[in-house]
C-alpha cells in the first residue's frame, strides 16, 4: 500500500480496450466505431487513448474543439478526427492538419466554403449536423434545400456524413422522444439522399444510444463514456472497466477533541473523540466544495471515509476514526472498486463532470500501455 506517494489517477488501458470490445459486440460488425476523446480523453490522457483506440481498430476519433484536434495530429495520430464544434476562428488549423469540421448553422457552412475556395480545397471532407430535438447545435429540418444549394457542383468539400444527437438517449421514461429524433433524422436522411451528390454516411448513437436504440446505428457509432467505463445505468456499469482511478495517499493524520473544528470556516465540529486524515487533493484538482461536509466519500482499505468540513483548494480532511490507517496510506476517490457515478451523485452530479473535472495538477500513470 502507499505505492503511489501522491495523488495519482491512474489510466488503465486494458479496461479501455475490455470496454471498447463490449460496445463493439453491441454493434453490427461493419458498423463503424467513433471514439469520443474530447475534454482529453473525459479527463484522462487524450493522445494516450486516442492511440490506444487507434490501435483497437477504431474507425474515427472525435473531439469538441479544433485545438483538441491538432493536438492530436501533433503527436502523430492518423485517424480521421470530427471536430464537432467547430469556430470560423478554428479553420485554418482545421484545414493544416486535416481535421473534420463539423457544419451545424448556414453562416459556419457559408464561411467555411468560402476558406475552402481560397485555399483550393479538393474533396475536403465535412460533416452536416442536424438538429432533431436536443436543440443545440445543427441545422433544421428544413435547411436541406439551403445546403444542397450551397454545396451544388462545389468541388471543393465533400459531405462525408450526416449526423445528429440523442437528447436523452439513457433515459427510459424519454423514450418516444428520442424515437421521434430517430423517425426525424430517417426523413432528413431521405431528403439529404435526394437532393445532395453522393451518399454521406449516417451517425446519430452516443453510448447510451448504442445500448437503447442498437436499430438506429446506421452506419457509424460515436461512443465516450463507455469506454471510459460507465454507462448511465448501474447494470451496464457493472459490465464495463472504470479506464480512470483516482487515488490519493494520506499526509497526516490529526486527534480531534469534542468540540474541536477542522478546516476552513470551522465547518465541521466534533461531536465526540475523532480522527481525521488530510489528504493532498482539493478543488484545484476537481474535487468541487459540494462533495464537503459529509457529502463525498473516499475509500481508504476499502472502507468509506466522509469528507469532512469545506472542501480546500490543495486538501481534504476525512474522518477515519473506525478505520485503522496512518500516513502514507493509499487512498482511493474513484475508479475501480469505487464508481465514479457513486462519487458523482454524492454531490448531486454526473460520472461526465468528475472525470473531465481532474485538473492537469494531477499526476496520470498509464498502465498496460
Ligand atoms: C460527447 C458526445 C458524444 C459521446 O457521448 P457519450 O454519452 O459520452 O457516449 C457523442 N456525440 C456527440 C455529438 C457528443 O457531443
Amino acid at each position: 500500500m502507499g505505492k503511489i506517494g501522491e495523488t495519482t489517477l491512474e489510466i488503465d488501458l486494458s479496461a479501455l480496450e475490455y470496454n471498447f470490445k463490449f460496445l463493439k459486440s453491441k454493434i453490427e460488425p461493419d458498423t463503424r466505431f467513433l471514439g469520443v476523446v474530447k475534454a482529453f480523453a473525459y479527463g484522462s490522457d487524450m493522445v494516450v487513448i486516442a492511440k490506444k483506440l487507434e490501435s483497437l481498430g477504431a474507425d474515427y476519433l472525435a473531439v469538441a474543439y479544433a485545438k483538441e484536434g491538432t493536438l492530436l495530429r501533433k503527436a502523430g495520430v492518423k485517424l480521421p478526427i470530427l471536430v464537432l464544434h467547430p469556430q470560423p476562428i478554428n479553420f485554418e488549423d482545421i484545414i493544416e492538419h486535416r481535421l473534420e469540421p463539423s457544419m451545424y448553422s448556414p453562416k459556419l457552412l457559408k464561411l467555411f466554403l468560402e476558406t475552402a475556395q481560397k485555399q483550393g480545397l479538393q474533396n475536403f471532407p465535412i460533416h452536416i449536423k442536424f438538429n432533431t430535438g436536443l436543440n443545440r447545435l445543427g441545422f433544421w429540418e428544413n435547411d436541406v434545400d439551403f445546403i444542397a444549394n450551397q454545396l451544388q457542383g462545389r468541388k471543393e468539400l465533400r459531405v462525408a456524413s450526416i449526423f445528429s444527437h440523442l437528447a436523452a438517449s439513457e433515459d427510459e421514461s424519454e423514450r418516444d422522444f428520442s424515437l421521434k429524433q430517430i423517425a426525424t433524422f430517417n426523413k432528413i436522411v431521405k431528403e439529404v439522399h435526394e437532393k445532395l451528390e453522393g451518399t454521406p454516411f449516417r451517425h446519430m448513437l452516443n453510448t447510451s444510444g448504442i445500448l437503447n436504440y442498437p436499430q438506429a446505428q446506421f452506419e457509424m457509432v460515436r461512443s465516450g463514456i463507455g469506454l471510459y467505463g460507465y454507462g448511465n445505468d448501474p447494470k451496464t456499469d457493472q459490465k464495463l472497466r472504470p479506464v480512470a482511478t483516482l487515488k490519493t495517499v494520506i499526509s497526516q493524520m490529526h486527534k480531534i477533541e469534542p468540540n474541536e473544528s477542522v478546516g476552513y470556516n470551522r465547518a465541521f465540529t466534533s461531536d465526540g473523540y475523532r480522527i481525521t486524515a488530510t489528504l493532498p487533493l482539493g478543488h484545484a484538482d476537481g474535487i468541487g466544495r459540494q462533495y464537503g461536509n459529509q457529502n463525498g466519500h473516499v475509500f481508504i482499505h476499502g472502507q468509506k471515509a466522509p469528507i469532512i468540513g469545506n472542501v480546500c483548494m490543495d486538501m481534504i480532511m476525512v474522518d477515519v476514526t473506525s478505520i485503522e490507517c496512518k500516513a502514507g496510506d493509499e487512498v482511493v476517490v474513484f475508479g475501480a472498486g469505487a464508481s465514479a457515478e457513486e462519487f458523482a451523485a454524492s454531490a448531486k452530479t454526473i460520472s461526465y463532470e468528475i472525470l473531465t473535472a481532474i485538473s492537469g495538477r494531477v499526476k496520470r500513470q498509464v498502465l498496460h500501455s
